[in-house]
């Protein structure tokens, strides 16, 4: 049987990320994957999730089944979270555990085939690397709109479509609308009759946890329905504890009757029942006023690092005479930042500088050690196929 499976596509993330693991250089530089890193290069536990694990492992709570929706007080508070505590979208709104956002983004794209299975879903261009193949695998339909400029692209998105869009800091582009664009958006998503469907990856990482998320509950208040798929692996960084929600948003209480059951339906033919451990951590920080101020800040911090590593980056590269070019870069959000290079010059600044970003020039702008921005920017203004018009007329001192 097995010698009849063809070769599989190679997975670009994880080929890298394997090809960096077996790079002896010292200077050399993990970029690729969207993982938080504090000055030292380490993904740190956060200190409320770590009092949250103590608190839990004295509780010892049982590990017995929970049913497929999975830890029903992280749902309620992951609501509460996301839509705000008196939101007026959460009276209509329902939300299932999943295996983290990808499992949210997965069990609603199951939703979407379970309910309208001719679906077209729009995506953006570019876009996170696994929206196309999560919606595939579930066998929609998909189309792209192009980002950031979307409006003319998404006028032909009809009745009943669904526009997935990033609630904040876009990966990858780390490009958002403004609030006008997103009023546009949430306007033309009325009067076209669309659903959004918001991915919520990295709210808390760009202009603080409330702003975020004030795209996201502005839709939801608008529009009749709404799917968001949430994770809680980079703002919990919970990445491996694999915790995340799936929400839907309804018309009115009556019209979710059937959602529920759906999405548990879908999650017991996938993986059951979603993960215990990093739902009650989130819980128990939610839940708990010290703990959760205590991760409020600690993520106000993360946040702050992450803008000085760009603010320095542009620096840096403004002193190295590729001011023009890192004007974009000033403008992006969250741990993302897309650079002004070719696939060949990531390549060369791979091989050259041992600095690992994707191919299409996407780079972790929140895993780098603040030490290492110089010898970042050395390498990106050595890499540069293009000259800075400005700085190339006059001689650089
Ligand atoms: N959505 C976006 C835009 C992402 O960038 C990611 C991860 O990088 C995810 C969803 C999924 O994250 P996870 O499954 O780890 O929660």
């Amino acid at each position: 049987m097995l010698e009849l499976l063809p070769a599989p596509p190679a997975d670009p993330l994880w080929d890298l990320a394997a090809e960096f693991a077996a790079d002896p250089r010292p200077e050399r530089l993990d970029l690729v994957l969207g993982v938080y890193r504090d000055a030292t290069g380490a993904t740190p536990v956060m200190a409320a999730v770590r009092e949250a694990e103590i608190r839990l492992a004295e509780r010892s709570a049982s590990k017995e089944y929970r049913g497929p929706s999975g830890n029903t007080a992280f749902n309620r508070a992951m609501l509460s979270l996301v839509l705000g505590a008196d939101g007026p979208a959460a009276d209509r709104a329902t939300a299932v555990q999943t295996v983290a956002g990808t499992g949210a983004l997965r069990l609603l794209a199951d939703l979407i085939r379970r309910t309208r299975p001719a679906t077209t879903v729009w995506i953006s261009d570019p876009a996170y690397v696994n929206h196309r193949p999560i919606l595939e695998a579930a066998g929609l339909t998909v189309r792209t709109y192009t980002w950031p400029d979307m409006t003319a692209d998404l006028r032909a998105a009809r009745r009943d479509d669904v526009v997935l869009l990033q609630g904040c800091c876009h990966n990858p582009t780390g490009v958002d609308p403004s609030a006008d664009e997103w009023e546009a958006l949430a306007e033309l998503a009325v009067r076209n009759g669309w659903v959004p469907f918001v991915d919520l990856a990295y709210h808390g990482l760009g202009d603080g946890l409330e702003p975020d998320l004030w795209a996201t509950r502005m839709l939801a208040e608008r529009v009749p329905e709404m799917l968001i798929a949430v994770s809680c692996s980079k703002n919990f960084g919970l990445y491996s504890d694999r915790t995340g929600c799936a929400v839907v948003i309804g018309s009115s209480r009556t019209a979710l009757r059937h959602v529920e059951t759906a999405l548990q339906n879908a999650a017991r033919t996938l993986y059951s029942m979603p993960p215990e451990h990093g739902a009650a951590v989130v819980t128990t920080v939610l839940e708990d006023a010290g703990l959760r101020a205590a991760w409020r800040t600690e993520l106000d911090g993360m946040r702050a690092r992450i803008t000085a590593n760009r603010a320095d980056l542009v620096a840096h590269l403004g002193a190295l005479g590729r001011g023009t070019q890192a004007e974009s870069l000033a403008r992006q959000k969250g741990m993302f930042s897309t650079l002004p290079l070719t696939p060949d010059d990531m390549r060369r600044l791979r091989r050259r500088f041992g600095i690992y970003g994707t191919a299409s020039g996407r780079i972790n702008i929140a895993g780098v050690p603040a030490h290492r921005i110089p010898y970042l920017a050395q390498g990106i203004a050595a890499t540069l196929s293009t000259l800075d018009p400005a700085r190339a007329a006059r001689p650089t001192g």
